[in-house]
């Protein structure tokens, strides 16, 4: 189902036009206009869907294949030796655009960190309280 608002939509069903790296009847791969890195690319489903939550399972798990496809061709194209898959969900996550897409960002060795976070030092207790808060 598409979202007649939505540009993703557009982009993923050919009606604006991208730089395509991969097609198949329910995904397209488009190279990002604001990249991250050389090659970064967003996996995109054909069908609207705001964010993970509302993936249907079957696609999650083509859509990892397909993650793994284009890496792997990025890798032996592109020559990056290592490669991060984000994926947002939620504008506090930094979701601007809600039609659901992973990012494909190759990684070089040139040191830098694209996805990084300053580690916090819970007690044992404060991990135990929210492993409850979760799953108690
Ligand atoms: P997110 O912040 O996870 O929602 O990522 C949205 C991504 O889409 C950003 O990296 C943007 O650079 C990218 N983007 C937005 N509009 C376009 C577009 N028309 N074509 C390609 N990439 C886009
Ligand atoms: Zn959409």
């Amino acid at each position: 189902m598409r979202n007649e608002e939505c540009i993703f939509c557009k982009i993923a069903n050919g009606e604006i036009p991208s730089n395509t790296l991969y097609e198949d009847e329910g995904y397209r791969v488009i190279l990002d206009l604001g990249p991250a890195t050389r090659g970064h690319a967003l996996i995109l489903p054909k069908d609207h869907y705001a964010d993970l939550f509302e993936l249907p399972d079957q696609n999650c798990e083509q859509m990892l294949k397909i993650a793994k496809k284009m890496g792997a061709l990025m890798k032996e194209r592109l020559g990056c030796s290592g490669m991060n898959l984000v994926q947002n969900n939620g504008e506090s996550a930094g979701q601007t655009v809600r039609h659901f897409h992973i990012h494909l960002i190759p990684r070089y060795d040139d040191g830098s960190r694209i996805v990084a976070w300053t580690p916090g030092e819970p007690s044992a207790e404060e991990l135990a309280e929210i492993r409850d808060t979760i799953c108690g």
